[in-house]
């Protein structure tokens, strides 16, 4: 594994001329060169498991577990979807019309809408890199990837492994911080994704906004866990939350950031917590291989600042350890509205449970804060569902489970508001990076149709073109405008 290295300016340029002229000469366009670059993608993961797998567990101390299943695997089976759906997606599409433009073959065509920067994270710094990536190759485009130089083992492992298996001509990776993303963003690209957090994406935002590129924005936030204790196994849903604390240690876009129960529950929900910290052998998590570390120095000081400024009281978990950037995944109760866990985006695996009165101060709440990524409730009752769907905003609404909603593949993901915006996944990733492209072709032969739209206009022209639009009904026979 080589050594995490910036570009040069030199090299950004280049990838960045190169890009382009691939694109306008035509390379990207063809769906068998487009499947075959998809296939390629396949072959470089699976073919590099062990590197990979490596690289994440230099970054992130993540499980081999974790990294196969929620980054190779997940953008395997989306490259290989895409690749056997690509000619429905991008096929054109004849619109159905009038009977008087019936001979005009009214056509949708789908065309790439150009060369993409892809600004990616580093908590799925494989998946998040390479989804996007997926998105642009389907719909035919280059793509230039600028991985996060917070998880730079795995963002050397993607500048190594490209050239390898990628067509150079379309597809490159700029390693770089902030020097080379800014001068990236300075250049004109026909689109923007940036995955990351909601300050940065202002920067991405105006950027884009100066040459009037089309962006989408995957950002994060606060995503809520409401559960009604009436309708819900507490056992089952303490866990499965829990659970959500501990993959990647909760460093995940869509993880429960924090709990809003009502209070008369609040002592049940703390002993089904304290019952799952021990299934799922919390106890163990600074030394066990089952779980990640926090990225870096930066992030373990941010959550243990958190810690320490929290008034909660203590349920489990709590333990630390500075040189390996390991947190137990720590669980606070009675955490009053103002406290420093309810600040910012948790991103770790710690979890405030806010007692509130009852499930209409929970949606009371979630409204007086900004749009999250995803609301979580644990509940059986459809009432509550129906309330949920209809008086709150987020990116995705989720029953009775956390963070497994992200394999359902054929969803779209995006966010709302504070969240970001644009979609993504399979056909809605190809629609992300596509732009519709009307096409008529009226025949030459149909001139005497249109006597009437040639000046001079005359009384009778302009009241056959009004009927004709629909600006008014025909009238009566013998009646003026
Ligand atoms: P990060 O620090 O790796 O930054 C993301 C990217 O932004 C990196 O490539 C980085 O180089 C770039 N960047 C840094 N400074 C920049 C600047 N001034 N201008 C332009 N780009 C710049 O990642 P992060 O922001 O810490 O990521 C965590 C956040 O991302 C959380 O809020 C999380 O919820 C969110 N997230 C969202 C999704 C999603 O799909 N919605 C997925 C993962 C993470």
């Amino acid at each position: 594994m080589s050594e995490f290295k910036s570009n040069s300016i030199e090299e950004v340029d280049d990838a960045y001329k190169t890009l382009h002229a691939t694109f306008r000469a035509g390379i990207t366009r063809p769906f068998s060169w487009r499947k075959h670059q998809l296939n390629q993608v396949i072959l470089m993961l699976r073919e590099n498991i062990d590197i990979i797998v490596q690289a994440l567990a230099t970054d992130l101390r993540k499980p081999s577990q974790e990294t196969i299943v929620g980054e190779i695997g997940t953008i395997v089976r989306r490259a290989t979807q895409s690749a056997a759906q690509l000619d429905e997606w991008a096929s054109d599409e004849i619109v159905t019309v009038p009977d008087w433009q019936q001979g005009w073959s009214p056509t949708v065509l789908k065309r790439p809408k150009g060369v993409v920067l892809v600004i990616s994270p580093w908590n799925y710094p494989i998946a998040l890199s390479l989804q996007p990536v997926v998105g642009a190759i389907a719909a035919g485009c280059p793509a230039l990837l600028k991985p996060s130089e917070i998880s730079p083992a795995t963002s050397s492992v993607l500048a190594d492994l490209y050239p390898k298996y990628l067509d150079q001509s379309a597809y490159r990776v700029i390693n770089g911080g902030v020097p080379e993303v800014t001068y990236l963003l300075k250049l004109k690209w026909d689109h923007i994704m940036y995955t990351g957090n909601a300050v940065i994406a202002r920067i991405v935002a105006k950027a884009a906004a100066e040459h009037l590129t089309p962006v989408t924005l995957e950002l994060g936030g606060k995503s809520p866990v409401v559960i009604d204790p009436k309708t819900t196994n507490l056992k089952i849903a303490a866990k499965r939350v829990l659970w959500g604390k501990t993959v990647n240690a909760g460093q995940i876009c869509v993880a429960p950031d924090y709990v809003l129960i009502p209070r008369s529950a609040q002592d049940d929900f703390v002993e089904a917590i304290k019952e799952a910290a021990v299934e799922l052998h919390i106890d163990s998590t600074l030394t066990s291989d089952s779980y990640s570390s926090i990225v870096s120095e930066g992030h373990f000081k941010r959550l243990q600042n958190m810690m320490t400024k929290s008034s909660g009281k203590l349920v489990v978990g709590g333990n630390t350890d500075e040189q390996n950037r390991r947190i137990t995944p720590t669980v606070y109760r009675d955490v009053e509205k103002d406290d420093s866990l309810l600040e910012g985006e948790i991103f770790g695996p710690v979890l405030p449970i806010v007692p509130v009165d009852d499930i209409r101060q929970a949606i009371e709440y979630i409204n007086a804060h900004p749009h999250p990524l995803t609301l979580y409730a644990f509940t059986e009752d459809p009432e509550v569902k129906q309330t949920l769907r209809d008086e709150t905003r987020s990116g995705s609404l989720n029953f009775n489970d956390v963070i497994q909603p992200l394999a359902v593949d054929q969803l779209p993901f995006s966010g709302v508001g504070e969240s970001g915006y644009g979609h993504q996944t399979l056909k809605y990733s190809y629609d992300e990076y596509t732009y519709l492209r009307s096409s008529v072709d009226i025949p030459l032969a149909l001139e005497p149709h249109f006597s009437a739209r040639y000046p001079p206009y005359t009384q009778a022209t302009t009241e056959a073109l009004a009927v004709h639009s629909g600006a008014i009904e025909a009238p009566a026979t013998g009646a003026k405008l």
